[in-house]
């Protein structure tokens, strides 16, 4: 409240007084439709527009957006109704009696048609946002964008239920906007939702991230459409922040609704729909936003998986391999992605250290049995290769030798090399032996290691 009156000084007096009448008329008006919440921001004024007079709105994109006042804020949710989170931010906005506009999925609204009449009995604003969520609506033939529109509205119209149909507010996925789709919105007496800010809310970031960039975003622009996502945890934990925070510094949330013929759209001069008519509407447009980001594709398990067109994959032959696929012929092993495996340079190889011999050297108990079991068997010399040619059977060959090498101290390494040969052709008993006694799986065991 006194922030907000202060605010109001810095304009002319005539502005002053209107102000003033306006913020004090707002401030008792949220407090005395939110019952039980004394410190909810509140909706401060509902403005009605007309889509067929301003079909383009939105700085992220374009040059124009809706015609707000210093410090006002419209919120928009894309993407639900999830009941999971989208119940959660209903509350949260119902605590605030702050309104809202929703930007629903079709196949999300055929999936919980009770979400999206919750949306609109809570008197929010319902608008659509396609019927699957297609991630790259740019790339996609236009008959498809253009089903893809029509059958969101349908969709969220069979949810209502009441024979009403949404709001003709429209907001492209991922804001992946064509003149072809822009024209035919603007035929359909759409209006098409670009924003002026995001919180990057349905990027992997905190709920503290999402509070943060709306704040700085908003700071930074003064006003404008916050585009949030109703269907993410991080943004049902930001959002109260966002509202008390929002409230603190004086901002004033406004509802968004669409003219009808009872409901004539709210007055307007042309240059209230520019951010700020001082600045080339190129300016502010481009200027902070030089680039469209890229959203995740919304909602788990509800939306389709997208098709393959839709995928940021440079390799033309994808399409033919998935045919091939789906014949049941064989593929030759080529990953989709291209390969980008480093290998570390050839001194780095030679700088890694060499295994010590002692790695190698079996246990001394394991050596004495080794020992014991050949004095029971025919000759000493023969029985220590034998229990080498039964583990050797397990590991391979090389390593054995290597081993054999480490493992017997007392005979030279060039006797060991030679001693597989003579056992496995003269002595195969004791190996048995050695066998049925585990003692060769020990050995097998501790080689694994
Ligand atoms: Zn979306």
């Amino acid at each position: 409240m006194i922030a907000s009156v202060f605010e109001e000084l810095r304009r002319p007096w005539t502005a002053v007084c209107v102000g003033l009448l306006t913020s004090v008329a707002a401030q008792a008006a949220s407090a005395a439709d939110c019952p039980g919440h004394p410190d909810a921001i509140g909706t401060s004024r509902t403005i009605v527009v007309d889509p067929r007079a301003h079909p383009i709105i939105g700085t992220m994109q374009y040059g124009k957006t809706l015609p707000l006042q210093d410090k006002e804020v419209v919120l928009t949710f894309d993407d639900g109704p999830l009941p999971k989170y989208s119940n959660q931010i209903l509350d949260i906005l119902a605590a605030h009696c702050a309104k809202a506009t929703f930007f629903l999925v079709g196949s999300q609204a055929h999936a919980n048609p009770g979400g999206v009449r919750k949306v609109r009995d809570a008197g929010h604003t319902v608008g659509t946002h396609s019927q699957n969520h297609p991630a790259g609506m740019d790339r996609l033939p236009f008959d498809r964008s253009k089903q893809e529109i029509e059958q969101g509205i349908a969709s969220v119209t069979a949810a209502l239920g009441d024979g009403t149909a949404p709001a003709p507010f429209l907001r492209i996925p991922g804001l992946r906007r064509t003149d072809q789709i822009e024209e035919f919105a603007a035929s359909k007496g759409l209006q098409l939702w670009s924003a002026d800010f995001p919180a990057d809310d349905w990027r992997d970031v905190s709920a503290n991230r999402v509070y943060e960039l709306a704040m700085q975003r908003l700071e930074a622009k003064g006003k404008g459409i916050l585009l949030l996502h109703d269907i993410q945890p991080r943004t049902v934990t930001a959002l109260p922040r966002i509202l008390r925070e929002l409230k603190a510094r004086g901002y004033r949330i406004v509802h968004v609704v669409p003219a009808t013929p009872e409901r004539p759209a709210t007055p307007t001069e042309p240059q209230q729909w520019q951010l700020h008519p001082a600045l080339a509407p190129e300016a502010v447009a481009t200027s902070r936003w030089p680039k469209v980001p890229k959203f995740a594709s919304a909602g788990p398990a509800a939306l389709s998986a997208p098709a393959l067109s839709d995928l940021d994959w440079h390799t033309s032959d994808l399409g033919v391999r998935a045919a091939r696929r789906g014949r049941g012929i064989p593929l030759p092993p080529v990953a989709p992605w291209p390969r980008q495996t480093t290998l570390p340079p050839a001194d780095t190889l030679a700088a890694l250290p060499i295994p010590a011999r002692s790695i190698f050297k079996l246990p001394e108990p394991t050596f004495a049995n080794a020992l014991a079991s050949a004095a029971r068997g025919p000759a000493t010399v023969a029985q220590a290769p034998s229990t080498e040619i039964s583990s050797a059977k397990l590991t391979g060959k090389s390593r054995r030798q290597d081993r054999t090498a480490a493992a017997q101290p007392p005979a030279p390494a060039g006797q060991a090399a030679q001693a597989p040969q003579s056992a496995a052709a003269t002595t195969p008993k004791p190996a048995a032996q050695a066998k049925r006694n585990g003692r060769s799986v020990r050995v097998a065991g501790l080689k694994k290691r």
